[in-house]
């Protein structure tokens, strides 16, 4: 019989971070996976696809804001390790349910922390945090010594939730950590994220101009698609892929001691970078025109002047984050860890991914 050494519970598998720790988790044997979702009347399980059928992994039940549930899957499962991913993790729309903000990523976060406290004490427990919590920045990069200053219902919700952990941490001597994640993204993220709209759209637009047109305009009629609409362009912010953060992740929770630290790439790129490399990755060229809400990118070199970006202000934020700039070299010192994949490399990995995707 095969031997099953760590049970882990992981919230939030549905999502991005959460299916790729499964999938991270599964590539060596020895964990035995229950991956929690809450109740939907149409889930997605197109993150799943890899793993959902892997002899060691099993769907369960919870939501975050119902204790009754995740303390009874801590009581039941009697996990090694508690990962939780989940959140309501889009800052945009924390400002118009700020409540369930902060009842999914605050409150949930204590109720899992009593969950193992009261059922199984030795359980090993990771919260996410953000590079929101620093939010309105003083100094660049930021290191875990920056005083938390969030600007939105999402960035204050991660702080209460740094704050909960530290202090279950040290009244009950509990192995519970907090790690501050700056962005981080793949073919796994949510369509309404910059990075992955810019992407598909990307993607949308490429194989529409390929359809009708040629580029280089030798024939055809111009192509039709709307262009990409995105809020502020120049919010400039620290992106690595989620395959190497969940490393990172899982290194945090296999330290001799608990301590909390910092995932970031070092490098801060602006969504005006993002975008232009996403075109150049189809050898689309474009440049800016216009100013504020009026600049588009536009097409160049080929025969059609398409308009390939345009702003559009419903997507700017009340208060914007200009800079975020993380510094890695606490957890390259203390973990051993350093992000893998380039900032050019995961455009073009979500690009060429949304090009051939079948959806
Ligand atoms: P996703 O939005 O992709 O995934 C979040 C998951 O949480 C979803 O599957 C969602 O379920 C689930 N969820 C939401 N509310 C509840 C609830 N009440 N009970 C149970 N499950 C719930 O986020 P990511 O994977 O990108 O991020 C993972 C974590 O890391 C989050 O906590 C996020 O805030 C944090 N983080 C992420 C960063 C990033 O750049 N990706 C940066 C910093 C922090 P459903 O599918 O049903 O909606």
């Amino acid at each position: 019989m095969k031997s099953i050494t760590k049970k882990v519970l992981v919230t939030g598998v549905l999502g991005q971070d959460g299916a790729n720790m499964c999938e991270y988790l599964l590539r060596s044997p020895g964990c035995k996976i229950f991956g929690m979702i809450r109740r939907s009347s149409n889930p997605n399980f197109i993150n799943c696809k890899k793993f959902i059928d892997h002899p060691d992994f099993q769907l369960v039940y919870g939501d975050l804001t119902d204790e009754f549930s995740i303390s009874k899957l801590v009581q039941e499962i009697q996990p090694d390790y508690f990962i939780n991913f989940a959140a309501n993790s889009y800052v945009g729309c924390s400002w118009d349910m700020p409540l369930q903000v902060f009842d999914t990523n605050a409150v949930g976060v204590i109720k899992c922390l009593e969950a193992i406290k009261s059922f199984q004490p030795n359980c090993r427990f990771y919260s996410a945090g953000s590079s929101e919590q620093f939010g309105d920045v003083d100094y660049s990069p930021q290191d875990m010594k920056h005083p938390m200053k969030p600007r939105s219902p999402y960035g204050a919700s991660k702080c209460a939730a740094h704050h909960i952990v530290k202090v279950y941490r040290e009244s009950y001597d509990m192995y519970a950590v907090h790690g501050v994640l700056f962005n981080h993204e793949g073919t796994k993220r949510g369509e309404e994220f910059v990075t992955r709209k810019i992407s598909k759209g990307v993607a949308r637009i490429h194989n529409k101009i390929r359809s009708v047109d040629n580029w280089r305009g030798r024939h055809g009629d111009a192509a039709v698609f709307n262009p990409i609409e995105l809020g502020n362009l120049d919010s400039k912010r620290d992106w690595s892929d989620s395959e190497d953060f969940v490393e990172g992740i899982w290194l945090m929770l296999n330290q001799e001691d608990p301590k909390d630290y910092l995932l970031a790439s070092g490098e801060t790129h602006s969504i005006r970078e993002f975008v232009e490399k996403a075109f150049k990755t189809v050898n689309f060229e474009g440049e800016w025109e216009g100013e504020g809400v009026d600049e588009k990118y536009i097409a160049v070199g080929g025969k059609h002047k398409y308009v390939f970006v345009k702003v559009n202000p419903d997507f700017y934020r009340p208060a914007e984050i200009d800079l975020l700039l993380g510094d890695p070299s606490e957890a390259k010192k203390g973990l051993g860890w350093k992000p893998k994949i380039s900032f050019d490399n995961l455009v073009k990995r979500m690009v060429e991914y949304d090009l051939h995707a079948k959806t």
